[in-house]
């Protein structure tokens, strides 16, 4: 089922958080909204669940209006980031809660709702520990428990609020495969809150950028990290080094020095230059202005790390591991930045490819 938000509005006293946010979430995506602590993630969370009520704008489900709907007749799975199962229930309990919990001219009969249980918690693959408590589950355990029981309602809507974010960097890579496997196999509409892009781009199918109550940008992995709508995307998408630059005759120049840094289209001006620290390369230094002086050298896994002193400006470099940095900390080096995207001062939404 599509999910229409429409300049949806929410204030805490003075406070916007949520300032006229539009949002099409089509059937059966898996949609990340992405963002910094604060920028409203969980509020927009809440009103498509129905557990908080907007100022403004309008949430359709369906093309129908969800706001006029209780939260309890939407359909809705939730899953927080902290389990928040009953201690006292078994896991069979657990997921059965929603169903046995419906009026009972609504309520299925024992035996459909065991049946269902049963295959949920099959599909999480936790069919051994149903009669398990809580207390006797792991975290990424209980976290299935709490998608299993999400599902149990037959939600048309999945909402997901920071999932695995109390669970440690193994578990939280094993539950994301293994949700984005539960997604495609179940099909639901589905919406999950991080902050952490790395989780964002691994399992959305849209991605939507969220700062100070407003959405940046919308798009697939791919778009918002190769094609970012604004300098809070680059930046908050990946490493990036942000150089404060201004564009003459075609070239961007540093601001401190006027060494050209790569040619661009856009017109004169001051601007900044955001690049990623894959995509600078250090050469041998030669004759010519663009030299900086390596200050660190140091290897985190697959990937070797510089840092370097380009005019004044302390630059991040990567290069795989094998490649094998050939400089050490003091060394001139000629600084090539491969690829980059520049930001003119006076139009920051229009970047241009360096
Ligand atoms: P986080 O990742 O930290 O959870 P978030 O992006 O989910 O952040 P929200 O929880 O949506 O952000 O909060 C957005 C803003 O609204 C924050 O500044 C928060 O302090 C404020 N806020 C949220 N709920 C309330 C509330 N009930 N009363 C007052 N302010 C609130």
């Amino acid at each position: 089922m599509n999910i229409d938000i429409q300049a949806i509005t929410k204030r805490f006293g003075a406070y916007t958080a949520l300032n006229s946010v539009d949002l099409r979430i089509g059937s059966g995506e898996l949609v990340a909204l992405l963002g910094p602590s604060g920028s409203g993630k969980t509020t927009l969370l809440r009103i498509i669940a129905g557990l908080e009520t907007p100022d403004g704008g309008t949430v359709l489900f369906g093309g129908e209006d969800a706001l006029q709907r209780h939260p309890r007749d939407r359909q809705v799975g939730f899953v927080f980031q902290h389990y928040a199962l009953f201690r006292h229930m078994t896991v069979f309990d657990n997921v059965a809660f929603g169903l046995q919990v419906r009026p009972r001219s609504q309520r299925p009969a024992k035996s459909v709702i065991a049946d269902r249980v049963n295959e949920l918690l099959r599909l999480v693959q936790l069919d051994k520990l149903a009669t398990r408590y809580p207390s006797q589950l792991s975290g990424g355990q209980r976290q299935r428990v709490a998608l299993a029981r999400a599902l149990a309602i037959e939600p048309r809507v999945l909402l997901l609020d920071e999932p695995f974010g109390a669970l440690d960097a193994k578990v939280r890579k094993e539950l994301r495969r293994w949700l984005r496997h539960l997604h495609d196999a179940m099909g639901i509409t589905s919406v999950f809150v991080t902050h952490d892009q790395e989780e964002a781009l691994e399992l959305a199918d849209r991605v939507v950028v969220m700062s100070q109550g407003r959405i940046e940008q919308v798009g697939t992995p791919t778009e918002v990290y190769r094609q970012p709508a604004t300098a809070f995307v680059y930046d908050f998408l990946g490493d990036a080094n942000r150089i404060e630059c201004r564009v003459e005759g075609g070239q961007v120049r540093l601001a401190s020095q006027g060494q050209p840094l790569g040619g661009v289209s856009g017109q004169a001006g001051p601007a900044v230059v955001y690049v990623r620290p894959h995509d600078i390369e250090l050469q041998p230094a030669g004759d010519d202005q663009a030299t900086g002086t390596v200050r660190r050298v140091y290897e985190v896994g697959p990937l070797v790390r510089a840092e370097v002193d380009y005019a004044g400006t302390l630059l991040e470099v990567a290069v795989p591991a094998d490649d094998r940095m050939p400089f050490r900390a003091g060394d001139r080096v000629r600084v090539v930045l491969r690829r980059g995207l520049v930001f003119p001062a006076d139009r920051p939404d229009r970047p241009e490819p360096m």
